[in-house]
């Protein structure tokens, strides 16, 4: 799907997307930047940080890439850090970096699995914030990236949806400790055909298996989740804190 953007909603605005040389949070770092936002992409990975850099200058779209492994704290000092001194502030930040090593029932899960899908998809989140909190203010939005799966952790993934339950809650909690001046808010995608979600397209049968449990018939695009999330990160969403957006096209999830 094309990205027809007409909006100009982050003119002047400064924001930081976490795991963005590909995917969602590439397709979120593009929106934003065509919106207007200065735009700090990054991964853990120096080649993809400039091939992403590199790939949107060729459609026009000029971002800084930082190398990035949310798990990292020196890199995630590093990622605040760069972003203020080129920048001087920060506007909204898109918490998007999640990791699903492994597709086992919960209980045969080793618990150094278990701890490095805590660590990456939510840990750092709440890390990466406590770096950024000294530079938001009034105004200033971060949005989680959750999963329907998190309201419905599937069999074969569930350790990795219970870190994205815990992604609503995390919602939920810095929002209001961070009211009056700063909105959180989560987007939960369903099924997007990404790099991480290749098992979704593995076969024909497959993907119209996922493809039937949306009201829509199909799956998702990174350009269908950006323009939620960045929809929230917006002041179009000016009166909207502690919430969670599906994209999921009428996946059941919640009422
Ligand atoms: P993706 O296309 O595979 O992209 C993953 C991105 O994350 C890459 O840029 C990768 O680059 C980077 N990355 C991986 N581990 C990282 C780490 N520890 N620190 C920093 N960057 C890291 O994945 P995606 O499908 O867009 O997923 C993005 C988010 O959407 C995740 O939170 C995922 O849980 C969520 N989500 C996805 C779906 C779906 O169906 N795709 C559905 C619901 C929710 P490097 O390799 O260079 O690090």
């Amino acid at each position: 799907m094309e990205n027809k953007v007409a909006a100009r909603r982050f003119e002047g605005r400064v924001a930081i997307v976490t795991a963005s040389t590909q995917g969602i949070g590439y397709g979120i770092a593009e929106r934003l930047a065509l919106e207007g936002a200065s735009v700090v992409i990054s991964s853990r990975k120096q080649k993809n940080v400039d091939e992403a850099v590199e790939k949107l200058k060729a459609k026009g779209i000029h971002v800084l890439g930082v190398v990035c492994h949310v798990s990292d704290a020196q890199q995630r000092k590093n990622l605040i850090n760069t972003t203020v001194e080129k920048y001087g502030k920060i506007d909204v930040i898109v918490s998007n970096a999640a990791v699903n090593p492994v597709n086992m029932p919960l209980l045969e899960t080793k618990e150094s699995i278990l701890d490095k899908l805590w660590e990456t998809n939510v840990k750092a989140s709440i890390l990466l914030l406590k770096e950024a909190a000294p530079h938001l203010k009034k105004g200033s939005s971060i949005i989680f990236v959750s999963s329907y799966g998190g309201y419905q952790p599937q069999p074969s993934m569930a350790m990795y949806g219970v870190t994205k339950t815990a992604l609503l809650g995390l919602t939920k909690a810095l929002a209001a400790e961070l009211a009056p001046n700063v909105r959180v808010n989560a987007i939960a995608p369903g099924f997007v055909p990404t790099r991480f979600a290749a098992f979704v397209t593995a076969n024909e049968a497959t993907k119209k298996s996922f493809e039937d449990i949306t009201l829509l018939k199909r799956l998702g695009t990174p350009e269908e989740i950006a323009a939620a999330a960045a929809f929230l990160a917006s002041d179009d969403a000016s009166y909207i804190t502690g919430e969670i957006l599906i994209i999921a096209g009428g996946t059941s999830s919640r009422l």
